[in-house]
């Protein structure tokens, strides 16, 4: 299981429609592709997304991290797969794109050795398939309103609404959307820090006084405001998620040590990969947490991926947010965890199972 090579290239896939968030508008789906190579013949695949608003990561600063990464780990074993993930992470510590691309891949190849699927080889048991909500992406009431029923046309029984723009016409969306849908759909608001602490409780007071039944709330305030999100959550009773305030296992640590959140969104891309996502869906575990598993913008390697994780840790991960694939107008990649509508699929394949990526342009 010695590592021969490490390439990477980007794939650029269209989206079927804008995805637009309090944060930014995106037509395109950017994907950063890691393909390593063992001696043995076995090819693991990895991905991820530059998502510098979020992450801080640009596409050439991943590059710049893959590039260091290539140069120390050729020519490693993979038998020891703890030892070679300690150096990759030692060696691109603070880049966590590139490290969940580099970690997926590195799984990827470790659970074809084991000739298990990359969900079993993580622990799980015969959980197989997933099924995912979609996001509404932010926007006027009427076209938010829109996506919503087109949603419901295609089989999505959880919607996750983009909101954090204004407050006032943030409740006038919701109400809208709420009008429309009626039961046909769980409702959860992501309004990705675009509030402060005394709108987010007018907000919840409006949502509640009127009886929409709402899941939870996302990230209402900025990151770093861990006790203005506890003071939100005394305040109302719908359920805090934060998804920018947790990327690592100390962020964790310090949200639950503050009582900051309900549940936690835990993703790949922020985490810097598989193992960092384990450690801390078994903190929240031991806390009685639920964990949602979510997504950047990204494709179906590093998507795939994820569900493999969620699917390992299935007491704990009871959400599943993991749309970004089927926004795309096109699937490249032919082999591995299928996305069709809500269903997400997990062959009976070993490791991730992907046999092609379509259209990568390789940069060597
Ligand atoms: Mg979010």
């Amino acid at each position: 299981m010695i590592i021969t090579s490490i390439m990477f290239g980007e794939n650029i896939i269209p989206l079927k429609q804008s995805f637009v968030t309090a944060l930014r508008r995106v037509e395109y789906l950017e994907s950063i592709v890691v393909c390593v190579k063992t001696e043995s013949g076995w090819i693991g695949y990895g991905e991820t997304a530059p998502t510098e608003a979020i992450t801080g990561e640009s596409k050439r600063s991943i590059m710049t991290a893959l590039r260091r990464v290539q140069k120390e780990i050729i020519g490693e074993d993979l038998a020891n797969l703890d030892a070679v993930l300690r150096k990759m992470h030692a060696t691109i510590d603070g880049h966590p794109n590139a490290q969940s691309a580099m970690e997926i891949a590195l799984y990827d190849l470790a659970a074809q050795a084991a000739g298990l699927p990359l969900v079993t080889y993580l622990g799980g048991s015969s959980i197989r398939s997933l099924e995912t909500g979609i996001t509404i992406s932010l926007g006027s009431s009427e076209e938010m309103v829109a996506q919503a029923l087109h949603a419901l046309d295609d089989g999505y029984r959880s919607l996750k609404i983009k909101l954090g723009a204004d407050p006032r016409e943030d409740l006038e969306r919701i109400v809208a959307i709420h009008d429309a849908v009626g039961e046909g759909a769980r409702l959860k608001l992501d309004a990705n820090q675009g509030w402060s602490t005394k709108e987010a409780i007018a907000f919840l007071s409006a949502i509640e006084a009127r009886k929409i039944p709402v899941e939870l709330i996302e990230q209402p305030l900025p990151r770093e405001d861990l006790s203005g999100l506890a003071e939100v959550r005394r305040h109302t009773t719908v359920p805090i998620l934060v998804d920018e305030s947790v990327f690592t296992l100390e962020d964790a640590k310090a949200v639950l040590a503050r009582g900051a959140a309900d549940c936690i969104n835990i993703k790949l891309d922020k985490c810097g990969g598989i193992s960092e996502a384990l450690r801390i869906a078994d903190l929240c575990a031991e806390a009685n947490v639920p964990c949602m598993m979510g997504c950047m913008l990204e494709g179906a390697v590093s998507v795939g991926a994820a569900a493999h994780v969620a699917a390992a840790r299935p007491e704990t991960i009871t959400m599943i947010d993991l749309d970004a694939p089927m926004l795309c107008a096109d699937q490249p990649v032919r082999g591995g965890v299928v996305f069709s509508g809500a269903a997400i699929t997990i062959p009976e394949r070993s490791g991730l199972g992907i046999e092609e990526i379509a259209g990568v342009m390789w940069w060597e």
